[in-house]
């Protein structure tokens, strides 16, 4: 509002019919700028700065003001955008100094770990203190002599109640450096001092202050004309790697583009990678609205890293449509305060990580056979993860705040009582697009249903900075999908059985329409279960949680446990569990003598099975011919768009 009131005056100007009326359109000017001024209160300030980066702390100097009388509850945040575990960001917060305007010390109250109250003040509360953070990912703070990496979340206090706030942030530069800001905040003419229109808004903005390499390329998508990816890369690595990024990244965007036919409309027009590919970075990858942060202990020039590197990159891009403007209604608004819980993370982000291997398989930056192993991999996992049997892709989704980045002391039976709502998303995408294809010859895929939810909840998104003013439910999900298949009785079955319920589709019916044989990986081969045995001089230690119901489970042998001999071999000498089970087939029974942790031996019989897990091949090279048909489904499927 303020920036077109700006513009029309300026055309004003421009013409002025006479002098009168260009000194009338100046008094205009300034009146309106001042009932501005008066009709908004202050932006919140903050300042951040780092007198010794190299000891890991930086200062905040945050000024609020405008407050409304009453106690201030000024807070740190215990999550982050994107994140669903709680983080307890005050946990590295020091030296907190309290004021007024004038500088005169206020006393404040701590009624918790997180929150500082101050009940006499002015109007506007000056608050400074220091924070720790020595983690370079998507989640936490880093600051180093290299770089200040910065979750606002791990950075920055906000105030109770006041998230609709405007707020403006200046970083001081280091002594003795010249680093540069990435950010997706809005810019000022001063390089230095970035505006965020809303506290949601500056919470989403991690920021990269470093000597960092920018790379960019302009893409119009022909809707929302020319818009602008960046990459601010902290690396280690030559220009030359820096230069093969941005064209993986242009080719990722381009092909990323074509499902949804349209660029989401950047706020500034431009979408920034901030990538932090270092030695002692940690792997991450977050989302953003106009902005991801990707991180990961390796380097570009490393082509063993590449594949997970791009793969990150693809996920997070595919996030500013998905999860960033076509949002589920649990995670907006975002809370900064108690865990955020969504039913729909299987969506969010397992059809998100559905699209990021076909959209670099699509854009060749990904060998076809490395797809089909992914795929396999999804639906190895949930076809035979005991998880399934206990909990749907819903009911998965809401135990993120557990397992997101959760940490706890005591060892838990993940393993064995959840499934990745990435994974079991994916493999329901997957299971979508293939019954869609399959249904309709091919007429309608996945990318009709994402292109309805983006027009019906996502759209909207594009005109708001820092909020999602339709976010989607279940409900929604299912009946737009009624809507795009005019089939509301297979969109019922599809929700009821495979994402509320826990029934899986014929995969291999489905993947057999494109040449693409299921088949079990290692027929007639024995098989204990998928633990590790972890070979040693007293023999073979069980170091992972033995799964529900597999042979090794039946014979009672659980993790730290010891298995001495299989077959009357002992297994502390050369023979390997594989070497000895590779002689049986399926079915077979056979003597096994373990040592249980708390030292009991026990001299049983194990049943060997035949190992479940299956692999994907074309049918061309299983023996098989590939028909037209089955030629022209896998191309429209896995060919560039
Ligand atoms: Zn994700």
């Amino acid at each position: 509002m303020a920036q077109m009131t700006q513009i029309r005056m300026q055309e004003a100007l421009r013409t002025p019919r006479s002098q009168a009326l260009r000194i009338a359109a100046i008094v205009c000017v300034l009146l309106l700028t001042a009932l501005q001024a008066s009709a908004q209160p202050a932006a919140f300030e903050y300042r951040l700065s780092f007198p010794s980066p190299e000891h890991r702390w930086m200062e905040v100097e945050a000024r609020f003001g405008g407050l409304p009388a009453g106690t201030a509850e000024i807070r740190m945040s215990r999550t982050s955008p994107g994140r669903y575990a709680l983080h307890e960001f005050a946990k590295n917060v020091f030296d907190v100094r309290i004021s007024d305007a004038a500088g005169k010390e206020l006393p404040f109250e701590r009624p918790n770990l997180h929150q500082w109250n101050v009940p006499g003040h002015d109007g506007t509360v000056v608050v400074t203190y220091k924070v720790f953070g020595d983690r370079t990912d998507g989640t936490y703070l880093s600051v180093d002599a290299a770089h200040a990496h910065m979750n606002m979340p791990a950075t920055v206090m906000f105030v109770r109640g006041q998230l609709a706030r405007s707020a403006r942030v200046t970083f001081v530069q280091p002594a003795g450096h010249q680093w540069r800001v990435a950010t997706q905040l809005f810019s000022t003419s001063d390089p230095l001092v970035y505006t965020a229109p809303n506290i949601h808004y500056l919470m989403d903005s991690p920021t990269e202050f470093s000597d960092f390499s920018l790379r960019s390329v302009t893409i119009d998508d022909g809707v929302n004309g020319p818009q602008t990816i960046r990459a601010a890369l902290h690396h280690d690595g030559s220009d030359a790697d820096a230069d093969a990024y941005i064209r993986d990244v242009e080719k990722t965007v381009r092909e990323a583009m074509k499902i949804f036919g349209e660029l989401p409309k950047f706020d500034a027009g431009t979408y920034t990678f901030l990538a932090d590919y270092l030695p002692w970075a940690d792997g991450d990858g977050m989302e953003h609205r106009n902005s991801t942060v990707v991180s990961n202990r390796g380097a570009l020039r490393n082509p063993g890293q590449r594949a997970g590197i791009l793969g990150t990159m693809s996920h997070e891009f595919f996030h500013s449509w998905n999860m960033e403007r076509l949002r589920s209604k649990g995670i907006e608004p975002f809370d900064y305060e108690e865990a955020d819980v969504s039913d729909d993370l299987w969506f969010g982000e397992g059809f998100t990580n559905y699209f990021d291997g076909l959209i670099l398989e699509r854009a060749q930056l990904m060998p076809t056979e490395a797809l089909l192993a992914d795929f396999a991999g999804i639906i190895n996992t949930v076809t035979l993860s005991p998880g399934r049997q206990l909990r749907s892709a819903v009911e998965m989704s809401r135990l993120a705040p557990f397992v997101d980045a959760a940490t706890s002391v005591d060892r838990t039976a993940w393993p064995n009582l959840f499934i990745s709502y990435y994974t079991y998303g994916s493999a329901i995408a997957m299971g979508l697009d293939l019954s869609l294809r399959d249904r309709t010859d091919g007429k309608l895929t996945i990318d009709s249903y994402m292109r309805a939810l983006w027009r019906q909840f996502g759209r909207a998104s594009n005109q708001t900075p820092g909020a999602a003013p339709a976010p989607y439910t279940i409900r929604d999900l299912e009946r737009t999908l009624a809507e795009v298949s005019s089939d509301p009785a297979f969109a019922r079955d599809f929700f009821q059985r495979y994402v509320e319920g826990r029934e899986l589709v014929d995969y291999a019916k489905l993947f057999m329409r494109a040449g693409l044989v299921v088949r079990k990986r290692a027929v007639g081969r024995g098989w204990l279960g998928e633990a590790n045995l972890q070979p040693g001089p007293g023999g073979a230690r069980v170091t992972s949680m033995v799964p529900f119901g597999s042979p090794l489970y039946k014979a009672g042998v659980a993790q730290d446990d010891v298995v001495v001999s299989l077959d009357g071999t002992d297994l502390g000498k050369a023979a390997t569990v594989e070497q000895i089970i590779g002689k049986h087939q399926p079915g077979a029974t056979i003597p096994i003598r373990f040592v249980r942790r708390a030292g009991e031996k026990v001299e049983q019989t194990i049943t060997l099975e035949e190992d479940p897990r299956i692999e994907i091949v074309p049918v061309e090279s299983a023996g098989g011919t590939l028909s037209a048909e089955q030629k022209r489904f896998r191309d429209a499927w896995l060919n560039a768009q």
